[in-house]
């Protein structure tokens, strides 16, 4: 593509075409389908393509007024809906979606379009499906207790996206011309205004892909066999508990019954913040155990995308490692120190389990982001100030 000759058109037509717009929840720029300052190789990032996510009219309007709130409505799915965009041309004003339509993300819109990447957004689906709780009145008691602006479902979330993008410029009203930040600063998330300020510190800065731009969707195969290649085989001297943990093994196995079990069980999730300490394991739980909640995605939530099926994949290696002994996958392999290590405060620095690995480091900190979105008190969300 020559881009040196499309330029000057493109300038009459749209100066703002080097304008920065980032995805609302990772704070990664959305890549422009019309030629522009990006590198050839950010544009190739497919996963970087903007989408527009937005409420259904009165939506907003419908949760401040607290009879609805308390209704059983508010009990129905969130009506925030992801528009695919066909055509972007940079900035906050060049949105084209499927069907012609061109929208703006514009803060005088009482729900307005708001920027995000889809795989971001299908891992915030999947953060809400991890925080379950629900609160009844997110808005009524956001302004009171920290522990009610607590987002757990994509509604919320809309909510604390709005209530960013209109503290962005404070007092303007209209299309929004400067990226949505986030008022603590997005974790280690390169910001510009313009493509030409990123370009160069993508050209200049590291080697490969930044982190920032490393693909974090679900992507069963790749989690998978990344994940599976860290397993080590079970050292059968060290596969018991300590004498004093036999003892509540035993006690766990042959008094306990089922329903106290599985609250035991349920403090364990998510197994997150690990210190050095915990990496030990107690061996109080079957290897079995351990596997089982990892595959499912129940102790370590953000890794939701680890798939049975590959599992003979893991059954060969070890097999050929030792041909004709025996081998059974749920029993010889260190499945507790495994979930212990991915459990862990630190993961991705050198020396750690997923060093180096960039995509599930980027969604590791798209799930911090997540993790650490509130509703900000004092702003209110659907009224310009
Ligand atoms: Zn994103």
């Amino acid at each position: 593509m020559n881009s040196i000759l499309q330029q000057p058109a493109l300038e009459i037509e749209n100066p703002n075409y080097n304008d920065i717009a980032v995805c609302v929840v990772c704070g990664g720029i959305c890549t422009p389908t019309v030629p522009s300052a990006l590198s050839g190789d950010v544009q190739g990032r497919d996963w970087m393509h903007p989408w527009l996510v937005k409420a259904e009219t009165g939506y907003l309007e419908r949760r401040r007024d607290a009879k609805y709130a308390r209704s059983s409505r508010c009990q129905e799915a969130d009506p925030i809906k992801l528009f695919e965009v066909l055509k972007f041309r940079g900035g906050g004003g060049g949105f084209n979606l499927r069907g012609g339509e061109s929208v703006k993300i514009d803060t005088s819109d009482v729900e307005m379009y708001i920027p995000i990447h889809y795989a971001c957004f299908g891992l915030a689906e999947r953060f809400c499906q991890f925080r379950t709780s629900c609160d009844f009145n997110f808005i009524k008691f956001s302004r009171r207790s920290n522990q009610y602006r607590v987002p757990s479902r994509i509604g919320h979330f809309y909510e604390i996206w709005m209530q960013r993008a209109r503290m962005t410029e404070p007092g303007s009203k209209g299309v929004l011309h400067s990226p949505i930040r986030e008022r603590k600063s997005y974790l280690g998330v390169m910001f510009a205004t313009r493509l030409e300020v990123y370009n160069a510190y993508i050209d200049h800065g590291r080697l490969g892909t930044p982190v920032q731009e490393a693909d974090p969707s679900a992507n069963k195969m790749r989690t998978t066999l990344i994940i599976l290649s860290r397993l080590v085989r079970l050292d059968k001297r060290s596969g018991m508990p300590s004498p004093e943990y036999r003892t509540l093994r035993h006690v766990m196995e042959s008094h306990l019954p089922g329903e106290i079990k599985e609250m035991i069980f349920d403090k364990l999730e998510p197994f997150h913040n690990l210190s050095h300490r915990q990496l030990a394991c107690t061996r109080v739980l079957l290897p079995e155990w351990w596997m089982d909640e990892l595959l499912s995605g129940r102790l370590i939530p953000w890794l939701f995308d680890i798939d049975k099926s590959y599992l003979f994949i893991v059954d060969l290696r070890f097999r050929t490692e030792r041909p004709g002994e025996h081998f059974d996958i749920n029993n010889d392999l260190d499945w507790e120190l495994l979930c212990r290590q991915l459990g862990q405060r630190r993961l991705f620095e050198p020396g750690d389990i997923l060093f180096g690995v960039k995509e599930l480091e980027n969604r590791w900190h798209i799930w911090c982001l997540l993790d650490n979105a509130l509703l900000e008190s004092g702003f209110p969300v659907g009224r310009l100030f």
